[in-house]
């Protein structure tokens, strides 16, 4: 379906997911800022107004990413348990102040209840329209800059006519600053006039490679490209396993991980799914029976909570409806590093700028030999022969030195391989 045009566009969060890679981290933050902004009466708590403040000097690099945290962290701590003004002006304001940009200006546009793709159009400007420096007039930069300082928005058409009087003949801008409004700081038109920018991306190739926070990935993966099938999602979960593999041998789990693994390629059906599930169930069931025996200090405790963990990744993996799998990945705490998963979160996933694309040619050289060692690896997780295939693949004619270099390696390959998978066609 074709995009519609930008300015009839209802769908708010279709409309940022056409910005992908125009949008940066400047523009989102105050988009979700502009939100709270429109709700600023029903804001009655100090902390929120002070932290929607602080997220809009976060955006023009005037506070630090720890003064946005610790305004977070204020507000969240003073929302608490509270029912003072408006409720979803409360929650734009803690959206607001969210360290993910992305997440910040999706959260506060969701909670946003008035028009949200208007306030989209305020912030960003038509994509295929073209911008280019609209005045250098001095005296015509120092009022727009006093408008934007001031947030004094109703001085825009008076900006209007003393661009006119400059020579500026952008009609859409033009139009923009005559228009009704509400204005916020980040309006597309003011901005151009200024010349302010998209700020930073919200994450480039290399901070993907060297990124250590499942969450963070995972949230920027799903900004980027699609929210990840089922079958990735799962085979993700168990490849984390797989990390730990002692931990849930010990608990008797490692059955309910390989079937799960076959689970997400259809080798096993729902009901062998569900039967996986039971020993979780039944460690879940010993674990709170031994635990209400115990004292405080009793050191056991820590082998119980071992096993608790235990349960709740297996739980969650041998959980027929992906939702559950969706919802236990929120479980890892955003703030944690975990260099094994962010490895292994590259393994499934690959480069999320790059989608790897594969020549049909190579999938006929010599009658399919790529594809049939690919499958025989797959099914055996015979990895070790993985560059075996870069060896083919080359020999067909690949030139792509991505493809090429993940295969070469001998070891980290796993099913759900991003490489294997575009070779076999699997998502
Ligand atoms: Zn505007
Ligand atoms: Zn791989």
């Amino acid at each position: 379906m074709p995009d519609a045009a930008w300015d009839e566009d209802q769908d708010a969060a279709a409309m940022l997911h056409r910005l992908r890679g125009v949008a940066g981290v400047r523009k989102l933050r105050l988009l979700a800022c502009a939100c709270a902004r429109a709700r600023w009466s029903g804001l009655a708590l100090d902390a929120c107004r002070a932290g929607v403040e602080i997220a809009e000097r976060h955006a023009d690099g005037q506070a630090t990413d720890a003064e946005l945290k610790a305004a977070s962290e204020e507000v969240f701590a003073e929302l608490f348990g509270v029912d003072t003004g408006d409720p979803r002006a409360n929650l734009i304001a803690d959206r607001c102040t969210r360290e993910l940009v992305v997440e910040a200006a999706t959260g506060a546009l969701a909670a946003y209840s008035g028009d949200a793709a208007a306030m989209v159009r305020e912030i960003f400007a038509d994509p295929s329209m073209r911008l280019s420096t609209l005045t250098r007039d001095e005296a015509v930069l120092a009022v727009a800059r006093q408008i934007y300082d001031a947030r004094d928005f109703a001085r825009l058409p008076e900006l209007a006519d003393l661009l006119v009087a400059a020579g500026c003949t952008h009609a859409a801008a033009l139009a923009h600053l005559r228009g009704p409004g509400p204005h916020y700081r980040g309006c597309w038109a003011l901005d151009a006039v200024l010349g302010k920018g998209q700020g930073a991306p919200v994450f480039t190739e290399i901070q993907w490679y060297t990124a250590s926070r499942p969450f963070v990935m995972l949230h920027w993966w799903d900004y980027w490209r699609e929210p990840l099938s089922p079958r990735k999602l799962r085979l993700l979960a168990v490849a984390c396993c797989r990390l730990r593999w002692r931990d849930l041998a010990r608990f008797g789990l490692e059955q309910a991980v390989q079937t799960a693994e076959e689970f997400a390629d259809d080798l096993v059906d729902s009901g062998a799914l569900e039967r996986a599930h039971e020993p979780a169930r039944r460690l879940r069931d010993s674990i709170a029976a031994t635990l209400g025996a115990m004292s405080a200090e009793d050191a056991g405790r820590d082998e119980l909570r071992n096993a608790w963990q235990a349960h709740l990744v297996v739980a969650s993996l041998t959980e027929p409806d992906p939702g559950g799998l969706d919802s236990a990945r929120h479980h890892s705490a955003r703030d944690t590093d975990d260099a094994g998963q962010a490895e292994l979160i590259r393994e499934l996933l690959g480069n999320p700028f790059k989608p790897a694309r594969i020549a049909p040619s190579w999938l006929t050289w010599r009658s399919g030999a790529i594809v049939e060692l690919a499958r025989a690896i797959y099914q055996k997780h015979d990895f070790v022969l993985v560059p075996r295939l870069a060896d083919q693949l080359r020999a067909a004619g690949c030139r792509d030195s991505e493809l090429l270099e993940h295969l070469q390696q001998n070891r980290g390959h796993v099913r759900g391989c991003w490489a294997l998978d575009a070779i076999l066609g699997k998502q």
